[in-house]
């Protein structure tokens, strides 16, 4: 494959742009190479500058799990474009697509629309000091939580892949509000919540850990947090922005069976448009303003673009036997790409919940974020610019979630399990 107008490209965009991307992991620094330009996406596959095709399995991080281009998202932004973009004023659109999570998410009884991830985990962590009165955040090492000040603190995502510790630029004050422990670890759990001197307003927590690469929550780790935070009245936070309509249409918290106080959405709640939302019992969220003092707000909010091709996604994910039939397929596919991973000789700890998953480069198990830090991000480059040259798209970390959608198709799945045995070979 040539990369030759991406490499232009990518020369052009870094006059303008620091780093010559938008978003810090798209640079495929961590991989060795540089990132190629998308120009164009239909179904499961996205099409770069140069006019080279891969089979995609980032999804633009979690959105697209119908695949690009649906024709009925694409219907109904076209529908919606036309009477006009924003009008920052009440829609009846917002109100159709809040019903629609409220009556999805267990927890949810009234919800926020916002435009990001990060701007509903940040205000979700504001409200919970609001209501309790109470500074200290918890989270858990390698969780990512959107790059707000109180949240880069042994972060995942971005921040490992570049072995960043936290971030320059976050005052000492208000990282000392935010403590971050072990995933998984009961014993810490415990002793941290229970530490009467932390005055703790909440747990943040991704539910299925997604950006240390795809780390299960072990049995009895949610129900722990879940009691424990129950008894102390903490505020518990399920960060849903990856697992939300994805795990199944109620997230990871219907599919646990474990019900946060509040929980945020992002990704995949948009059908691809900036969308994020947090929400929650009522008795909470009432105390957002105008009805409360704690004060969030947002001009593009509830854009009605976005709405649309959000109720547009939630209906697709509605049909019956949806979420089954995307667990078979990534089932059938992580079966079949541990037999490749065993016959191969190469060390590859493959952990994967529904849709998710990540084959971590190490012979051990990875149940937090110190084990997944033992994973060989060399051998990751390698194999990712191997899979890249044969036209499998990956995202450009070790520590990622490999995403699975709708779209793709046995032959997409085929292929990618075929290069994947060569890669392997390749990479002794
Ligand atoms: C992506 C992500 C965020 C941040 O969302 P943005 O839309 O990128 O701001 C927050 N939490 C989790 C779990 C995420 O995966």
């Amino acid at each position: 494959m040539e990369y030759i107008v991406s490499q232009k490209l990518f020369t052009e965009a870094r006059k303008y742009i620091p780093g010559g991307v938008n978003s810090p992991v798209r640079a495929c620094k961590s991989v060795g190479c540089d990132p190629v330009f998308i120009t164009k996406a239909k179904g499961a596959s996205v099409f770069d500058a140069d006019g080279n095709e891969y089979v995609d399995f980032v999804c633009s991080w979690g959105p697209m799990i119908m695949g690009h281009a649906h024709p009925d998202i694409i219907e109904a932004l076209h529908g919606a474009v036309v009477n006009g973009t924003s009008f920052g004023a009440p829609t009846p659109t917002e109100i159709e697509l809040a019903a629609m999570v409220v009556e999805a998410v267990p927890s949810i009884e009234k919800v926020r629309f916002v435009s990001s991830g990060t701007e509903a985990t940040m205000s979700a962590v504001r409200l919970a000091r609001g209501y309790t009165g109470r500074n200290v955040v918890v989270k858990f090492d390698g969780c990512y939580h959107g790059h707000a000040d109180s949240f880069l603190v042994k972060a995942g995502s971005g921040v490992i892949t570049l072995g960043i510790p936290g971030s320059p630029g976050i005052p000492d004050d208000i990282v000392k509000n935010t403590i971050s422990i072990p995933y998984n670890n009961l014993e810490i759990l415990e002793k941290t919540l229970r530490d009467e001197e932390l005055d703790i307003a909440c747990v943040i927590i991704e539910p299925v850990a997604g950006n240390m690469g795809c780390v299960a929550p072990q049995s009895g780790f949610l129900e722990k947090l879940r009691s424990l935070t129950e008894e102390l009245g903490i505020v518990l936070i399920f960060d849903e922005v990856i697992t939300g309509f994805r795990l199944s249409y109620g997230g990871a918290q219907e599919y646990y069976n474990i019900i946060p106080d509040l929980t945020c959405l992002g990704k995949i709640i948009g059908g691809g448009l900036p969308v994020g939302a947090y929400g929650g019992k009522a008795e909470i969220m009432d105390n957002i303003a105008p009805d409360g003092p704690v004060y969030q707000a947002g001009t593009l909010s509830g854009n009605p673009l976005a709405m649309a091709a959000g109720i547009a996604a939630l209906k697709l994910l509605q049909r019956a036997g949806f979420y089954d039939e995307l667990e078979a397929k990534a089932r059938g596919f992580a079966e079949r790409l541990q037999n490749v991973a065993g016959a191969s000789g190469v060390p590859v700890q493959l952990n994967r919940v529904g849709s998710l998953m990540t084959s971590f480069f190490t012979g051990e198990q990875v149940t937090d974020f110190d084990s997944a830090m033992k994973a060989d991000t060399d051998t990751y480059a390698k194999h990712y610019r191997q899979m890249l040259s044969k036209g499998i798209y990956l995202a450009p970390s070790q520590f990622e979630v490999a995403f699975i959608s709708a779209a793709q198709s046995e032959n997409d799945l085929e292929k990618a399990l075929k290069m994947t045995e060569w890669s392997f070979k390749n990479l002794l």
